[in-house]
């Protein structure tokens, strides 16, 4: 029963935890897909923007207008994008030809930029989104930026349109998410570096790489799915990770395993307690109940012992004689086979209690048992004491001369005993036997009879004989 109690309740618990992890790892794929779909959206909106930019550089009649209007033609749809850095227009050498912060262009040169060189090698007029970098100084921020080049109808390279967009954008969309102190949402490169996280961890990771890690090795196999898994300074986690789009961006939800189990582990403990306290409680009343079982039983196996057993010589008394007598005979009935009994009475004993004292006499009938039982091999066999100082031997299965042949045994070696003290003298019996082999008409008062009858005779005949 303690088993099945136990068993029941490690199913119950570890089917809560199944369904623990399965609500969070939902919860956490429900984050990924909103960041996916709100990165998604805003990186379309800087590609509008780009796309806009690059159109309205390529209008002739926007070249006669002031200063003023053409930044507002060139720009007007950049102002979508939260968090976007400046929006820039460079020419074919890497300089700015417009800047969305201001009318006056600002002086610089991006030609040295890794995006610039992949547009200038690459005629694709599609969208490039760069590695995270730091901005110039002053503002030294993490960013990434997009980019689209500008050609002229004949592919030539005109110059490159470029937004740049900060992380803080990724940081201040994570924050808006309660994902737990110890658990994190990240966003990381498809060549594998860390773009925005929260909650920021006191040794800011963003920027550092973790394309060898075999988290992210897993990560970038698998494209979509959780798996459970170590983090860097071995913590248990659940991640749960989704491509962002067709973009080389990965959503990554990491969250603690401690704080996902936290309450289902406290229901465990408890539930775990309770249980295993029941169980030993049950155990406890269990051992209470058997010992008390195993006394009683002891108790009475000892009692029947005592009610069967004659206190002076330890054999059967003459109760157990009687009941045995009884169950014998039947069976002797019932299977054909002779039954023997052998009725055995010490000599003279009323002169040897008179001569040496009844200590003595008792002393006496101990050896003349002793030596009965003695001489009895068979288990089936049984000797009693029938009262004073006569004794019975049942013998089932034993013919009349087998039976003899014990009876003389016992006679020879009580009269070969040594006196029971200096100078007493030895002891003898008497026995009458009587057997039953298979006589219709016959009883068991019969077989007592006969073998008493038997007794009588060996006492008449002289002492210390066997009759029958
Ligand atoms: P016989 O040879 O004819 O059997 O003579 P007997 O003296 O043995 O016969 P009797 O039946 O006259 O005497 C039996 C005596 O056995 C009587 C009593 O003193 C003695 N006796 C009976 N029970 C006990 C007992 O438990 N302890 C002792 N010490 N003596 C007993
Ligand atoms: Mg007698
Ligand atoms: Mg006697």
């Amino acid at each position: 029963m303690v088993v099945s109690i136990l068993s029941i309740v490690t199913f119950l618990l570890i089917r809560e935890r199944g369904s623990v992890e399965m609500a969070a790892t939902r919860a956490a794929s429900n984050i990924v897909q909103l960041i996916d779909a709100d990165v998604l959206r805003n990186v379309e909106l800087y590609d509008v923007s780009l796309r806009g930019l690059i159109s309205a550089s390529q209008r002739e009649d926007l070249k006669q207008v002031s200063p003023t209007i053409r930044h507002m033609a060139l720009f007007d749809r950049a102002t979508a994008a939260p968090y976007k850095g400046n929006i820039l227009l460079l020419d074919s050498r890497g300089d700015v030809l417009a800047d969305s912060a201001s009318v006056e262009p600002r002086k610089g040169n991006f030609a040295d930029r890794e995006y610039f060189q992949s547009h200038v090698d690459n005629p694709d007029p599609g969208m490039l989104i760069s590695r995270p970098f730091r901005a110039r100084p002053p503002e030294l921020d993490w960013r990434i930026s997009f980019s689209r080049r500008v050609s002229n109808e004949r592919g030539e390279f005109l110059g490159v349109a470029e937004a740049a967009m900060r992380l803080d954008y990724f940081s201040q969309l994570f924050k808006s998410l309660n994902v737990g102190r110890d658990s994190s949402v990240n966003l990381i490169s498809r060549d594998g570096i860390l773009l925005a996280q929260e909650p920021p961890r006191a040794d800011n990771l963003i920027g550092q790489d973790f394309s060898q890690r075999p988290n992210f090795i897993r990560i970038l196999r698998e494209g979509n799915g959780s798996f459970k898994g170590l983090s860097n300074n071995l913590q248990p986690r659940l991640y749960t990770f989704s491509q962002v789009g067709d973009l080389p961006l990965i959503v990554i939800v990491a969250l603690s395993s401690n704080e996902v189990f936290a309450s289902w582990q406290r229901t465990a403990l408890v539930v775990g307690g309770a249980t295993g306290a029941l169980c030993l409680g049950l155990l406890w009343l269990t051992w209470l109940l058997c010992r008390e079982l195993r006394r009683r039983q002891s108790a009475e196996q000892e009692l029947a012992q005592l009610a069967a057993t004659d206190a002076l010589t330890g054999l059967d008394n003459r109760r157990s004689l009687d009941q045995t007598l009884a169950r014998e005979w039947g069976r002797a009935q019932r299977s054909h086979s002779d039954l023997s009994l052998l009725m055995l009475d010490v000599d003279h004993f009323k002169a040897f209690n008179d001569r040496y004292g009844h200590p003595l006499g008792d002393e006496a009938l101990r050896i003349v048992a002793r030596v009965i039982s003695d001489n009895i091999r068979r288990p089936g066999d049984l000797a009693a004491r029938y009262g004073g100082e006569e004794f019975a031997v049942v013998l089932p299965e034993t013919d009349n001369e087998g039976a003899r042949r014990i009876a003389e045994h016992i006679r020879l070696a009580v009269e070969r005993q040594p006196p029971i003290r200096d100078g007493t003298s030895p002891i003898t019996i008497s026995i009458g036997l009587s057997t039953w082999a298979g006589t219709p008409k016959s009883s068991l008062e019969a077989l007592c009879s006969m073998a008493d009858k038997a007794l009588y005779q060996a006492k008449a005949e002289g002492r210390n004989r066997v009759v029958g």
